[in-house]
């Protein structure tokens, strides 16, 4: 049993390699810190709250959100550094997105059931989302963002060996996160 859970690890490893995510670390979800200023800091000074479904207020509570992570045991979070121009940024993202949504996918088809993932930003597949779960245009791939699920990123992160800081500019490269739920 130890050697088919070992070999379903190697095989994602392998996959998330793959897709070109090459700085990851495994870890365990009950190690994120879930905190409620997190979610006040969507409800107050994001000019996009409310206007993504894949955004607070369009997902669980903070509690629910706790629970949620307390429901798994391991978890890969990928780290990306966006250096594209700023004109380029949004296709960044996009190519992104969709890799990380083929990487979920075929980690649930390797039996992982509850693979589940929360991307670096919220879905961005279309524009103009209507922010209505009747309006989704492609409701089988929108997916939340690891911060939209209260998760402190300074503080997680630097548990797991990695830095992450407020940009102060515009250009800066920067840092960005995603998490790959699996059991
Ligand atoms: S798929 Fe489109 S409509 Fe659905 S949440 Fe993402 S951006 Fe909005």
């Amino acid at each position: 049993m130890k050697d088919d859970a070992a070999r379903n690890q190697q095989v994602v490893e392998e996959e998330i390699l793959l897709q070109g995510f090459v700085d990851h670390r495994w870890i365990q979800p009950s190690d994120l810190v879930v905190s409620q200023w997190v979610r006040i800091k969507c409800m107050y000074g994001c000019p996009d709250y409310g206007k993504n479904l894949s955004c607070p207020p369009h997902v669980p509570s903070v509690v629910e959100c706790r629970d949620f992570f307390g429901e798994y045991e391991l978890a890969v979070l990928i780290h990306m550094v966006c250096d594209a121009p700023t004109v380029q940024t949004h296709e960044w993202v996009r190519l992104n997105q969709q890799k990380l949504l083929d990487l979920e996918k075929k980690v649930f088809l390797e039996g992982y059931e509850r693979a589940f993932l929360l991307s670096f930003e919220s879905c961005n597949r279309c524009s103009g989302c209507p922010s209505t779960v009747d309006g989704c245009r492609f409701p089988y791939t929108q997916r939340p963002s690891v911060e939209a699920f209260a998760v402190d990123m300074f503080s997680s992160v630097r548990k797991f060996g990695y830095t992450l800081n407020v940009k102060k500019h515009k250009g800066e490269k920067a840092d960005r996160f995603a998490l790959l739920l699996l059991k």
